[in-house]
């Protein structure tokens, strides 16, 4: 049996994995999803009817900004060995009507391949005879034992749930001190991701736009410029409000979604598109800690450390793994 188990294999869980190996713990990690990386997620285009069949777009985060040492270092690698790579620091502004300027800010990185080989870089790099990954595994509840916790009969020294609060808190049922560590959750924010595939490009040249004051779009991705080969793919992010009216049936806000596409950006009508659904995409705001560890249950994720998004995961899950790595080897 393995020393822990980590729910969630995105980056806060897979970072978590790599330091606890690193201080010699075995590990199991579970994931429910096909493939790792959660929200650092893309999807392959089939049946587009363009040419862009097999290639992948970045449906889940957009990007990765960089602020801790640590963090840069681990990106530095990405974008010396191709992994990574510096995309812009200049995105366009829009309002509902149409673009309205451009704004510098800090580097955004992109992944050639997509956010998700990220993740899947950091995990081919984990030893196989400490840390076994499973997936799709859907964990159903975690038991909080003697001295201990137990998934589907199997029972570890310490659990490290790493992911959104609402779908970590379902796993514990009972009163449990990390169950109450999350009572206080913040709130977590919908959006539903639309990937457009055009025939051509009919816009300006653009890597990304913040849409402000538009009750349909909050954000517009050119993934062919975001990845590097400039395939004509543009990947709009409603707002909360429209993502929650929608959730039951995302493609029922293709049709609004493409029309605010086409009265901002683009001034085409794609070839092809789809629209996938983030129930929990991003929290309104992150606690300051860290993470949170009782002995037994870790807490992990984008919720924590201070900032809602990606260098936070993997601060947070980095931080959990020390701690629990000084817990059990006491
Ligand atoms: C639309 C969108 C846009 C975003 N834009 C940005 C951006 O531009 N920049 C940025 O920095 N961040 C952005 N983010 C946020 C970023 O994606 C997250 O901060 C980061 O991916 C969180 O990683 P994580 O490991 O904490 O959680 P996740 O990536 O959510 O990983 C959790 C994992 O847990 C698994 N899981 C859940 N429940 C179970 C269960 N019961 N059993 C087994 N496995 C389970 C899931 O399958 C998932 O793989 C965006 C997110 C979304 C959705």
């Amino acid at each position: 049996m393995a020393d822990v188990a980590v729910v969630g294999g995105g980056i806060s869980g897979i970072a978590c994995a790599r330091v606890l190996a690193g201080a010699g713990l075995t590990v199991d990690v579970l994931d429910r999803g096909q493939r790792l990386g959660g929200r650092l997620a893309v999807q392959t285009l089939r049946d587009t009817g363009t040419a862009y069949d097999g290639r992948v777009v970045d449906v889940g985060a957009s990007y990765i900004t960089v602020s801790d040492p640590e963090f840069a270092a681990v990106v530095t690698d990405w974008v010396d060995r191709g992994k990574a790579r510096p995309w812009t620091d200049t995105f366009h502004v829009a309002d509902g009507t149409g673009l309205l300027g451009t704004k510098l800010g800090p580097m955004r990185y992109a992944a050639p391949r997509g956010l998700r080989s990220l993740v899947e870089d950091l995990a081919v790099g984990l030893p196989s005879d400490l840390v076994s990954i499973a997936h799709p595994v859907d964990v159903e509840s975690v038991d909080v034992t003697d001295g201990g916790a137990s998934i589907a009969g199997s029972t570890y020294r310490a659990v490290a749930l790493c992911g959104p609060d609402p779908q970590m808190r379902a796993l514990l049922s009972g009163a449990t001190t990390a169950r109450d560590a999350l009572a206080a959750a913040p709130t977590w924010e919908p959006v539903l991701a639309l990937t457009a595939v055009y025939d051509e490009r009919t816009w300006p040249d653009l890597d990304g736009v913040f849409v402000n004051d538009d009750p349909v779009l909050s954000f517009v991705a050119d993934d062919g410029r975001r990845r590097g080969d400039d395939a004509p793919v543009l990947v709009a992010h409603s707002t909360p409000v429209l993502a929650a009216g929608h959730l039951t049936e995302p493609i029922t806000a293709a049709p609004i979604m493409l029309g605010a596409l086409e009265r901002i950006v683009a001034k085409s009508e794609p070839a092809w598109f789809t629209v996938k659904r983030w129930t929990y995409a991003r929290p309104a705001q992150a606690r300051e800690e860290t993470c949170y560890f009782d002995g037994v249950v870790g807490l992990a994720g984008d919720a924590w450390d201070g900032k809602p998004r990606t260098e936070a995961a993997w601060l947070s899950g980095t931080a959990l793994g020390r701690r629990i790595a000084d817990e059990l080897r006491g």
